[in-house]
């Protein structure tokens, strides 16, 4: 009897069309010019903005643009993305690392540096480059492990028993296809000591078509506490897609927070921070820090000093309940939790 082998069919895997978020990311502004030229700037800003994009590149998705005033170069979303000649000027004590964080990788893509917790540069990339990042300079090239690389990171994870919590960070970790978040985090289940998974991502707030079906899909099923730490600076980020989405990650079980950062000229007034928080709550989400700048060099133009950022939370807590207070603190390298001022 001939035992016939059936014969394997291999097809082509389909290639898939990409999904809304997908498409807007690629075609989010990069060119200053471009920016200047939509929001009907002064050209007088485009050598500055020059300058700065050589530095570190605009990246401006469509759906924040549409929030930003047009022909108003004071708009507190468009100094978060356009860049200024001021980032040229060197700053005494504004750094490339201002957090050190290179001396704590242990492995390629993992930054172990508080206790019971990692942070993964899931993605290299940003939909949207803010110009006060502390990570602007960081060489992400070294450190985007591709899915088999991951390996040397779980080990590191699994040998370790005191990690509670996974942060998957970036660049942005969203930015990053939801096949190999899945599987990511499929793999960080498997982890018997693992409880919680903490996403740091701004992209449901400049990009929220992000918050789709198939993020949603493997968010909602993983069995890890799920924690979405998302980063607002400003009441006018909050439309009414960002509101909608915020709702969905609710509706999957994710617990909302918000982290600020306290940037001169963006919302270092009492009535703009207190419009946050309260725009924050309506949408179900937490204020949980405001941060002042970490000191890395090409924003120091953002910096609000130390006794100015007291009196401001001062002034804030006469306005607002406790539980819309967010907590004012400096990440400092070398220490084991963030320091509160
Ligand atoms: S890591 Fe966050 S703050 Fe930095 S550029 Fe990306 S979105 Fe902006």
């Amino acid at each position: 009897m001939i035992t016939r082998t059936p014969i394997a069919v291999h097809r082509e895997a389909e290639p898939r069309a990409p999904a809304a978020w997908q498409r807007q990311l690629q075609e989010v502004i990069r060119d200053p010019l471009v920016l200047c030229q939509r929001l009907g700037l002064d050209p007088a800003l485009l050598p500055g903005a020059s300058a700065g994009h050589a530095l570190f590149p605009v990246r401006v998705p469509e759906a924040y643009l549409a929030r930003i005033r047009h022909a108003d170069p004071d708009d507190p979303l468009l100094r978060q993305v356009l860049p200024l000649a001021a980032e040229q000027e060197a700053v005494g004590g504004f750094v490339d690392d201002p957090l050190v964080e290179r001396e704590h990788t242990p492995r390629p893509g993992l930054i172990h540096k508080y206790a019971g917790r990692v942070l993964l540069i899931a993605s290299p990339t940003c939909a949207i480059n803010c110009r006060y990042c502390f990570r602007r300079h960081f060489p992400y090239a070294e450190h985007a492990p591709s899915m088999r690389e991951w390996d040397a990171s779980l080990d590191y994870l699994r040998e370790d028993a005191s990690i509670r919590e996974v942060i998957l960070s970036g660049g942005d970790p969203l930015a990053s296809p939801d096949r190999r978040l899945a599987e990511l985090v499929a793999r960080l289940e498997t982890i018997p000591h693992l409880q919680r998974l903490r996403i740091h991502t701004r992209l449901p707030v400049v990009i929220p078509d992000r918050v789709d079906a198939a993020l949603l899909d493997w968010l909602g099923g993983t069995r890890l506490q799920k924690v979405m730490v998302l980063h607002i600076n400003h009441a006018q980020e909050i439309d009414t897609a960002v509101v909608d989405a915020c709702r969905r990650l609710a509706a999957a079980g994710v617990t909302l927070l918000n982290q600020s950062v306290l940037l001169r000229g963006v919302n270092d007034q009492v009535d703009t921070l207190a419009e946050l928080s309260e725009r924050l709550f309506a949408a179900g989400v937490l204020p949980y820090y405001l941060h002042v700048l970490d000191p890395v060099s090409g924003a120091a133009h953002f910096d609000v000093d130390d006794d100015s950022a007291r009196a401001l939370v001062a002034s804030l807590r006469q306005r607002l309940p406790g539980f819309l207070m967010p907590r004012l603190v400096r990440e400092l390298p070398g220490e084991a939790s963030k320091t509160p001022l």
